[in-house]
């Protein structure tokens, strides 16, 4: 039977606006890093993707080198949107991004206008788009000028190839120039997307007061930090688990026993407060609106309602904060 999204989908999800822009994002994205790629179940990624859409997340991820093998994950999602989603264009933000090595030669990789125009009508193609609503220039780059990756985003705009812009991994020095050389041009930039979890707080060194003061989203990606902030590692490594597979960016050896500790004190912390790590760890991220939207992967559908749930209790109290900062300071 031909999927009908659930028609209340809309009643509990939160959307934050993002930035000072028109665009509200779900608090909760979703992303396509892992378990979109030609070695993944299809039809396994088609369920997330449509409970997803069915709990109000609007959002959806992806990046030209998402796969593996690259652009796999970009192919996919098009398959599924064309099965299970056409109708409902309108109602989604789709980003891609381009950054990271995707083709030979020089023209394949980092930042020049050459090689951001052509990545985007690769992604489009692969996604049977005729645009995206966020492009992304997905790290910074220490030889092209940035002058010229914000002209080409520019020009992608005017292009009408993505409806808004954004850049991932910049710091806050370039992050500045990149805001008002992209305010000369004419199109704001939307968001910025940064690494942010209980386990990662490099953005608190300035980024995330930076992009409130300009008017620019934040969307965090690697909230439960692969996995890890959830009860999924307390006692072992699972045989379907991220870390368990081969050539994943969790290590086995990145689970150390101090890893442990801290994990199983917050696990101790979110029972307290009636969540579960994972629910307590995107509560967290999302606190006092320090970020537009927290962007989460998942291989199975019950981790996507259960994070989606961490919603229904976002506020913490002072003695919570502090219990949880003694954690991490620990
Ligand atoms: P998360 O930190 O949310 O980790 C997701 C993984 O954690 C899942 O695949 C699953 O792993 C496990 N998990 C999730 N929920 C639960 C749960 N409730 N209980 C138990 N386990 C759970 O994020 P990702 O690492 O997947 O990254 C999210 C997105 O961020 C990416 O898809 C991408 O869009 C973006 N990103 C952007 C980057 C950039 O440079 N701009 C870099 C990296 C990511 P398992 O397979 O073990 O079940």
């Amino acid at each position: 039977m031909a999927y009908q999204p659930n028609e209340e989908r809309y009643n509990d999800m939160i959307y934050n606006r993002c930035g000072e822009s028109g665009i509200k994002l779900p608090a909760i994205s979703f992303g396509l890093w892992h378990n979109f790629g030609g070695e993944d179940s299809f039809e396994n990624g088609r369920k997330l993707i449509r409970k997803a859409f069915d709990l109000g997340i609007t959002h959806f991820d992806l990046a030209n080198n998402y796969g593996p093998p690259a652009g796999s994950a970009e192919e996919n999602f098009g398959s599924i949107l064309k099965k299970d989603l056409s109708g409902y264009r309108d109602e989604m933000i789709i980003s891609t991004k381009a950054g990271y090595g995707m083709w030979p030669g020089p023209y394949g990789d980092w930042g020049s206008r050459k090689y951001l125009v052509s990545s985007l009508d690769q992604s489009l193609k692969r996604m049977d788009l005729e645009y995206v609503d966020i492009f992304y220039h997905h790290r910074p780059d220490p030889e092209t000028p940035l002058e010229e990756t914000m002209m080409a985003l520019d020009h992608i705009v005017r292009q009408g190839k993505a409806l808004y812009v954004g850049i991932s991994n910049y710091e806050p020095e370039e992050t500045e120039r990149a805001i008002t050389i992209l305010q000369d041009l004419g199109t704001p930039l939307l968001i910025h997307q940064h690494a942010y979890s209980m386990l990662n707080l490099r953005v608190e060194n300035g980024l995330t007061d930076l992009l409130k003061t300009q008017g620019v989203g934040a969307i965090a990606f690697v909230p439960l930090a692969q996995g890890l902030l959830t009860n999924k590692y307390l006692n072992e490594i699972p045989e379907d688990s991220r870390a368990s597979k081969p050539n994943s960016f969790l290590d086995e050896k990145d689970i150390t026993e101090e890893v442990l500790q801290k994990v199983r004190t917050l696990n101790g912390l979110g029972r307290e407060r009636g969540q579960s790590l994972a629910q307590m760890a995107l509560a967290w991220i999302l606190r006092e609106k320090k970020v537009t939207s927290a962007l989460i992967g998942a291989s199975k559908v019950s981790q996507i309602e259960e994070n989606v749930a961490a919603l229904k209790n976002l506020s913490f109290s002072q003695e919570e904060l502090k219990k949880i900062e003694e954690c991490l300071n620990s």
